[in-house]
């Protein structure tokens, strides 16, 4: 890991859904690196499964197999607020089964909790989505509104999603993020 920051919900997704190309790009991973890959996907596998079935599922169906967050409200019947309470919970535990593993793996502290509002919440997905459709002319502000009434995001100055924008949502794919 070269910067020593994990994304928690990236992580998760990539070791969870057990698809290859952690370090895509990186063909040539010694027998190490992939007994480590291996113990990683298998702790991450066993966390989820830990968890009481209807988080299991929340977690596998947003998480691993990409369903949106308002399929699989209409299919389980859950009032949308009872279901991001719900994620809120299985991350919480699911962060707490897996400190130790990132503690011991990356020799960094357990993900952090309190930074970013954004990059810890459950719904990341959704709110980096809006985020990234935002009118570039126009102030935060009305994002600001979304994020808290949709995904239950609080933020409390437009900085946070600044510096989310630049800093943390460059990684996935080309936001040309520079
Ligand atoms: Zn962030």
């Amino acid at each position: 890991m070269r910067g020593k920051r994990l994304i928690f919900h990236n992580w998760l997704a990539e070791n969870g859904t057990g698809r290859r190309g952690y370090d895509a790009g990186d063909g040539r991973r010694s027998e190490d690196e992939n007994r480590r890959l291996q113990h990683i996907r298998d702790a991450v596998r066993r966390a989820v499964d830990c968890l009481p079935l209807e988080y299991r599922e929340l977690v596998v169906r947003y998480h691993f197999m990409g369903e949106s967050y308002q399929d699989i409200a209409a299919r389980s019947g859950r009032k949308s607020y009872k279901l991001a309470a719900m994620h809120r919970r299985a991350f919480r535990r699911l962060r707490k089964l897996l400190a130790l593993l990132v503690v011991e793996q990356y020799s960094i502290s357990p993900p952090s909790t309190g930074c970013c509002p954004v990059c810890t919440s459950p719904r990341r997905r959704d709110a980096d989505r809006l985020i990234a459709q935002r009118d570039p002319a126009a102030t935060w502000r009305p994002i600001i509104a979304a994020l808290r009434r949709r995904f239950e995001i609080k933020v409390r100055s437009p900085q946070v999603l600044i510096g989310h924008e630049k800093y943390h949502m460059s990684q996935k794919g080309d936001h040309s993020g520079k």
